[in-house]
């Protein structure tokens, strides 16, 4: 159970901190707590299409109606998932996987989370710093 104290006391000091910042950072809670909630609806699309198909193929039950029920949502659902990572990266300076919303680091070429090869614009360094007061 310390983990999870640790991991409230975490959050609750993230939190905290969102408060000071005028609590912007809760809409960015929000949305990756969505994400979060997309992106495990889209595993478990993905497992049940998985049984579907193993029902269909070892066991010879015509799954199909099934299966092309469930495609469009896996689309619907990625669809969901890059716009919440877009949204989320606009709310947040922090680099996001365009594809799955995984957070990036600076020096990833490639995302931990789907695989997806990371293209960086080339930031120009001549332009004027934006402060956040700002945005
Ligand atoms: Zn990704």
């Amino acid at each position: 159970m310390a983990n999870w104290d640790k991991f409230c006391d975490t959050v609750s000091n993230t939190a905290n901190k969102a408060a000071a910042k005028a609590g912007e950072l809760t809409d960015v809670m929000k949305l990756k707590y969505k994400l979060h909630q997309t992106k495990t609806e889209l595993r478990e699309t993905y497992e049940k299409i998985g049984r579907l198909t193993y029902d269909q193929l070892h066991f010879g039950h015509d799954r199909a109606v099934e299966i092309d029920k469930l495609l469009p949502e896996v689309g619907k659902l990625r669809d969901r998932i890059r716009r919440l990572g877009a949204a989320i990266a606009k709310e947040d300076n922090a680099v996001y996987c365009a594809n799955c919303g995984t957070k990036l680091e600076s020096d990833m070429s490639y995302c931990p989370g789907c695989g997806q090869k990371q293209t960086r614009p080339e930031t120009a360094e001549t332009t004027e710093p934006v402060s956040a007061d700002e945005v």
